[in-house]
């Protein structure tokens, strides 16, 4: 059975994911709301439009498409937003994905490969972050994220659900065959908007805050290939497809840049002046975010292609230079 449900699947993360999958000779299914995703993204599988907690939609689609295993990729995903309206990111996240993972378990499958994040650690206490690092999330959206780890550990003990939880540090570029690149609305992504701003787009790109404890003063991220990333996916389907067990796994590059190392390195990719300015800090950002995905790469055999942000800057700018719209017509 080469079916995989892609919940989420119009979305950055989600549709380069079901690109992935086709490539590699599976059926991905795609159910969105598209309330964040593109339609001219699910050309890879049959599309579905709706919710993760319309069970008789689930339920449609698990008889037509029988599945080895569900993939979710449909949260909200921006830490500011998640300070505003908590409420929001707790019934998405939490509990439409509760609702998902019930139908999961009436439905009989068993494989569940989740979207976790970096944010469920808060503040690290040590760097680079591994797996059992303390999880303190400090952003209702880190907290939403690790309730759903907490709750597919539970699943896991009473439903003999197996899960993968991938927490991804900061997913970043384009497909480097130029068909798939990254487009919110609203943008909130530090490096779609910067790449706006080399567009002209916008008059400047806003560095929140330049007085964190870095060398720089700014907020340090670790950022990964949005290829990389569904490619540790595709591993982690195959373990769990082979019977092994699931578990938890950081996905970063382990090397982290500044917010004003990122501007530069945008500046060089572009030829573009790219102004910036300081303002306020952003509640609920952690000062240094830097991965260590040795786990990742021992169990699941990752290696990831684009160790360096230059490589993975070159493939959005390519995307955004072609597409300086987004997915809009
Ligand atoms: N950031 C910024 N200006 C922006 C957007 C983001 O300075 O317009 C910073 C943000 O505070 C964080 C880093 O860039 O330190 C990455 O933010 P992004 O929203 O891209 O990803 P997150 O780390 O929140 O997942």
């Amino acid at each position: 059975m080469k079916n995989v449900l892609v919940v989420g699947g119009a979305g950055y993360i989600g549709s380069h994911m079901a690109k992935c999958l086709s490539a590699n000779g599976y059926v991905p299914i795609v159910l969105d709301n598209l309330d964040h995703g593109s339609r001219q993204t699910t050309k890879f599988g049959p599309f579905f439009e709706g919710s993760m907690n319309d069970a008789s939609l689930l339920q449609k689609i698990f008889s037509e498409y029988p599945v080895a295993a569900v993939m979710h990729f449909a949260a909200f995903c921006y830490v500011g937003e998640s300070m505003k309206q908590p409420a929001k990111y707790y019934q998405n996240n939490v509990v439409n994905t509760l609702a998902l993972l019930e139908c999961m378990v009436e439905e009989n499958i068993s494989n569940f490969i989740f979207s976790s994040s970096c944010s469920i650690y808060g503040e690290p206490v040590e760097t680079p972050i591994t797996e059992d690092h303390p999880k303190k999330p400090i952003n209702p959206y880190g907290r939403s994220k690790l309730m759903v780890e907490q709750i597919l550990h539970d699943f896991r003990q009473a439903y003999g659900l197996e899960s993968i939880c991938l927490r991804y540090f900061n997913a970043a570029g384009a497909d480097p065959d130029g068909e798939l690149g990254e487009d919110h609305d609203p943008e909130t992504h530090l490096i779609p908007l910067i790449l706006k701003t080399a567009l002209g787009q916008r008059p400047h790109i806003d560095i929140f805050g330049d007085d964190y404890p870095t060398p720089d003063g700014t907020c340090i991220r670790d950022y990964i290939h949005i290829e990389d990333l569904a490619q540790a996916h595709l591993l982690a389907l195959e373990r769990l497809l082979t019977g092994l067990s699931g578990g938890q796994y950081n996905l970063g590059n382990a090397t982290g840049y500044s917010v004003k190392q990122v501007i530069e390195i945008a500046r060089s990719a572009t030829n573009e002046e790219i102004p910036a300015r300081v303002v306020e800090r952003r509640p609920g950002d952690p000062a240094v975010l830097i991965s260590s995905s040795e786990k990742a790469m021992k169990d699941l055999g990752w290696k990831p292609k684009f160790t360096d942000l230059e490589a993975i800057m070159e493939t959005a700018w390519t995307w955004h230079k072609n597409n300086p719209n987004g997915y809009a017509p």
